[in-house]
């Protein structure tokens, strides 16, 4: 799934390359990913429309037309977009596709078809599940203070589902919960309520420090916006591997049915859990 510096380093790409350009053409190879709030064909009320800006609300992306139209993406965990030049190859599997009147194509793929284009009128957004968007991680309004009374409203959440929630807080998906519960040394299943005031605070530091690295670590990698960049990452996919701290194997456990990845030695339960990985 694209996260946020995946998707920040999106945005900017299309700011630069795709603002400003028409629509000529719309291809819909899986009709399955679009929701058309509009009472005309896509082709229809699109085609001609000019491409006025480009916004993330994290973690949908939209296109913002001239004609009070808004395409808004979510790519969900195996949606990618490519930005596809003539003479170049498709990446991956096509869902619909834009032509644009520079003759590129601005491809929504998804091999699992579970990505979603949504195509409604500016602000109308209701139609769209899960579109209340949480406190922006990257703003100044994430505050300690605030991210305490966030904790206290959600006190019985296990910390991992608290901050992969958009809802709450805008946004942060799998990999990155996991770079960020490990750089707090806060073991993924701890209830909320049984975090200190003192570990609350090093996990906010964490979310915005955390994720400014991935920004940055997004730009320097500058590959084509379809490519998700993970080699920076010190936790996630990395089970069996050594913990770059401390050595101890990387383990993989379910919390709600994602996995999660953590060091079991930097990151301790906090409470008795089926498994106790010391002991292993
Ligand atoms: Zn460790």
């Amino acid at each position: 799934m694209p996260e946020l510096p995946d998707l920040l380093y999106i945005r900017n790409y299309l700011r630069n390359n795709i603002a400003g350009r028409t629509v000529t053409d719309v291809a819909v190879k899986r009709p399955v990913v679009l929701r058309n709030a509009l009472d005309q064909p896509p082709g229809e009320s699109l085609c001609g429309g000019r491409i006025a800006a480009v916004r993330l609300d994290a973690p949908f992306l939209a296109l913002e037309f001239d004609t009070e139209l808004d395409i808004v993406l979510n790519l969900m965990l195996a949606g990618k977009i490519q930005h596809q030049h003539r003479g170049e190859k498709r990446d991956g599997y096509c869902c619909v596709s834009f032509l644009l009147d520079d003759e590129s194509c601005l491809n929504i793929c998804d091999d699992q078809q579970m990505a979603k284009v949504y195509i409604v009128r500016r602000g109308d957004y209701a139609s769209i599940p899960r579109y209340r968007l949480g406190l922006d991680i990257l703003s100044a309004e994430f505050t300690p203070a605030r991210f305490r009374e966030l904790a206290r409203r959600h006190g019985r959440k296990q910390v991992r589902v608290l901050i992969n929630d958009h809802a709450i807080l805008a946004s942060i998906g799998n990999a990155y919960a996991d770079e960020i519960l490990f750089d707090a040394g806060i073991h993924p299943k701890t209830y909320v309520s049984k975090l200190s005031a003192e570990e609350l605070d090093r996990l906010h530091g964490s979310i915005v420090s955390v994720m400014r690295w991935g920004i940055a670590e997004v730009e320097k990698a500058a590959q084509p916006i379809q490519v998700k960049v993970r080699d920076h990452m010190k936790v996630r996919n990395r089970k069996g591997e050594p913990c770059p701290r401390c050595g101890t194997t990387i383990r993989r456990e379910g919390v709600r049915g994602y996995d999660v990845f953590f060091c079991p030695r930097c990151q301790p339960a906090t409470r008795k859990l089926f498994i106790d990985w010391k002991r292993l």
